[in-house]
C-alpha cells in the first residue's frame, strides 16, 4: 500500500500538546509514513487559551532541525492550524501574509467564543442553538478562501449530552451541503482527521455520510490527518480509514501534491 503523509499533528509549540518534534518525527517513521506537518496552533481570540502562545521562530527552528536528523528518511512539511472566527479575518490573512507555511488548516473551534465541547456551551440550549451557529461559522470559513484546507468538518458532533437530545448528520445535510460546495468551488481540500476515532466516533470527522456527501458533489481528493496531541497518536487509525477513503472513490492527497 501506498505510504500515507499525516498532514495534521501537535508539537509542544502548540498550548495543549505533549509531543516534541523529535518525538513526532520517531512515530511517524516507526508507523512507514511518508512525511508529516506539524500544525500548531495559531489562536487570535483573546479568550482562546492558546492564545499568544504560538512562536513561529521556534516552530522553524525546530523544523529545520529535524530535517536536518530525519529528512532523508521523512519529509518534513510546515504547516498551521489556524482557529477561524469571522471577526479575525483580516488578523489571519495578515499573519498568513507575513508567515510561509507549505499546509494551512482552517479550523473552527469556538462559538461566541467558547470551546464548543466544553459542558457549558451545551447548557440550556435547543439543538438548533447549538449546531446552527457551528455551521454558519464554517461556512463563512469555507467562503473566505483564507484556507486551503479544511479541519475536522464536523468536530461538533462531539459535544457530550446526557439528555435525549443528539447529533443527527442527516438533520443538517442541507447546511453541509453548502459547505461542501463552497470547499469544491473555492478549490479547498477537505480533511479526513482520524482524531475522532480516538473519542467514541465509528469514523473519523468528517464522518462516512458526509465524505460520501463530498465525493457526490464533485469533491476528488483529502488530507489524512491524526491530530495527534501526544506522539503515540501520530498515523493513528491511518490504514483502515485509508482503505474506506479510497473505497468511496477519493483520493488520497500524497507529499508531492502539497
Ligand atoms: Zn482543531
Ligand atoms: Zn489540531
Amino acid at each position: 500500500m501506498q505510504a500515507l503523509f499525516d498532514f495534521h499533528t501537535h508539537s509542544i509549540h502548540s498550548y495543549d500538546a505533549t509531543a516534541t518534534f523529535d518525538e513526532l518525527c520517531k512515530n511517524a517513521l516507526k508507523k512507514g509514513l511518508q512525511g508529516i506537518c506539524v500544525t500548531d496552533h495559531m489562536d487570535f481570540d483573546k479568550k482562546d487559551p492558546g492564545y499568544g502562545y504560538y512562536n513561529y521562530d521556534a516552530y522553524m527552528k525546530d523544523v529545520n532541525r529535524c530535517r536536518e536528523i530525519y529528512g532523508d528518511r521523512l519529509l518534513i512539511k510546515t504547516g498551521v492550524e489556524i482557529t477561524y472566527q469571522k471577526e479575525f479575518k483580516d488578523k489571519i490573512k495578515q499573519f498568513l501574509g507575513n508567515h510561509k507555511f507549505d499546509y494551512v488548516l482552517g479550523a473552527v473551534h469556538l462559538i461566541d467564543h467558547v470551546f464548543f465541547l466544553n459542558p457549558e456551551y451545551i447548557l440550556g440550549k435547543t439543538i438548533n442553538e447549538i449546531f446552527e451557529p457551528y455551521w454558519q461559522e464554517v461556512l463563512s470559513m469555507a467562503r473566505s478562501s483564507l484556507f486551503r484546507y479544511i479541519a475536522h468538518l464536523d468536530f461538533i458532533k462531539s459535544v457530550e449530552f446526557k439528555d435525549s437530545r443528539e447529533f443527527r448528520v442527516n438533520d443538517w445535510m442541507p447546511e453541509i451541503t453548502e459547505i461542501l460546495e463552497n470547499i469544491i468551488e473555492s478549490d479547498a481540500i477537505l480533511e479526513v482527521n482520524t482524531s475522532a476515532l480516538r473519542r467514541r466516533h465509528t469514523g473519523p470527522y468528517p464522518g462516512w455520510a458526509i465524505l460520501k456527501r463530498y465525493k457526490e458533489l464533485g469533491g476528488t481528493c483529502v488530507a489524512m490527518g491524526s491530530d495527534a496531541h501526544s506522539a503515540q497518536h501520530v498515523g493513528f487509525g491511518f490504514k483502515e480509514t485509508a482503505r474506506r477513503v479510497r473505497e468511496l472513490g477519493l483520493k488520497i492527497l500524497r507529499k508531492q501534491d502539497v
